[in-house]
């Protein structure tokens, strides 16, 4: 690597657009090369753990993902990880049989199956808030027993907004830590940490690769917590929940574009969000953007430059309607994931276990890359399709 006042930028876009300008010394290459080893020479004169040793624990083509992602949040570092759940179960992983922690009930389906199955079992205490608002937060928290709130914010797959600054502080008094699920508005328009959050955890399988051909995950670490970080590093190496160094750089190529992709999708869901919310046939349209979302001056506050590329809608004449309206699209692909650059629709409720909160008219909505009015012709057809 060589210096240049790049990382001195204050602008995502010169951040993600250049990866911190970083640049291989030995070739002058701009584009870092991959580097698969899995063992590094030992210096002979110290035997013991000098530098890189096997790449389980470190890899050097991690390195410069890892830099920009914490730039990017503004942490204390960030560590690299197999999937975005191995990334959320590391952070549970730091936790003791009977520790406290608090949950939304609509958060990530796959964190709530892990912890209705292998954290209980592992002896969590678990109490479900139906929303993170402060009066919530308040009485589910345990004055020195709650070691962790998980906030995230818009939330999956309704896109409920928390106020992060109130939910830390109020996680702080009773002594908890406070973790944010930052995959869907990614550090281009929240960075949890500045609003107090410990730590930040991401599936970089969505909006940070941005192409739909990699899964990948990372933790972020604020800048007082470099113990922590420790701690995550050394539980990566001893779970074996790492990066291949193949998928780090990938990751870093899907990343220079981060924020034109994040900023595009954006753009095009707000005005998703409004033709939805006029049309007849649709009961409710969940996008933080929209002006009468119950905590839109809460996502005015926390989030910059946009509101996500993400919006679910509820269909008039139900579960059946909604499977039918989904089914009837051309251009949207009826599919799983998001923060790709095509678009893409689910009834969500159905790839969710019998048990899910998440409403069974309800179609969770993905805006990529292409045209809006495209997106927007196909919804309408789709939706007069079914009026027939
Ligand atoms: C997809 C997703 C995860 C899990 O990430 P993987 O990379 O699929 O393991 C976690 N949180 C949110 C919000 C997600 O959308």
């Amino acid at each position: 690597m060589k210096d240049n006042d790049i990382a001195k930028s204050t602008h995502h876009e010169t951040l993600n657009a250049t990866a911190l300008g970083w640049v291989d010394t030995a070739t002058d290459a701009m584009a870092m090369p991959l580097r698969p080893s899995t063992s590094f020479l030992r210096n002979p004169e110290d035997l013991g753990r000098a530098g890189r040793s096997f790449t389980r624990d470190d890899n050097p083509t991690f390195s410069q993902p890892e830099a920009l992602i914490n730039k990017l949040e503004g942490g204390g570092g960030c560590l690299l990880y197999a999937s975005g759940m191995s990334a959320i179960t590391a952070i549970f992983q730091r936790l003791k049989p009977g520790d406290h922690v608090v949950l939304p009930k609509l958060v990530y389906s796959g964190l709530r199956d892990w912890m209705n199955t292998h954290g209980v079992r592992w002896g969590l205490q678990v109490t479900y808030v139906d929303d993170c608002s402060p009066q919530a937060l308040q009485s589910a928290v345990i004055k020195g027993q709650t070691k962790l709130v998980w906030i995230e914010t818009p939330s999956n797959p309704t896109w409920k907004i928390t106020d992060i600054a109130a939910a830390s502080e109020l996680a702080h008094a009773a002594g908890a830590l406070v973790a944010i699920d930052n995959t869907v508005s990614t550090p281009i328009l929240t960075r949890p940490i500045e609003h107090g959050a410990d730590i930040v955890v991401h599936s970089c399988s969505k909006y940070m690769n941005g192409h739909g051909d990699l899964i990948a995950g990372a933790t972020v670490v604020a800048p007082q917590h470099t113990a922590i970080l420790e701690e995550l590093k050394g539980l990566r190496n001893e779970y074996g929940g790492v990066l291949g160094s193949f998928e780090s750089w990938l990751l870093l190529r899907g990343m220079r574009t981060l924020s034109v992709r994040v900023r595009v999708a954006s753009e095009s869901a707000l005005q998703v969000a409004q033709f939805l919310r006029s049309n007849d046939s649709v009961e409710e349209v969940m996008y933080p953007g929209l002006v009468d979302h119950p905590l839109h001056d809460v996502a005015v506050k926390q989030m910059t430059g946009g509101f996500g590329g993400m919006l679910s809608f509820r269909v008039k004449g139900g579960e059946k309607a909604a499977k039918q309206l989904a089914g009837k699209v051309r251009i949207f692909r009826q599919a799983i994931s998001f923060g790709s650059t095509e678009s893409v629709i689910e009834h969500r409720a159905g790839m969710e276990k019998p048990d899910t909160p998440t409403p069974r008219d309800m179609l969770r909505v993905s805006i990529g890359l292409e045209h809006v009015d495209d997106l927007m012709d196909d919804l309408q057809q789709a939706i007069d399709a079914i009026a027939e």
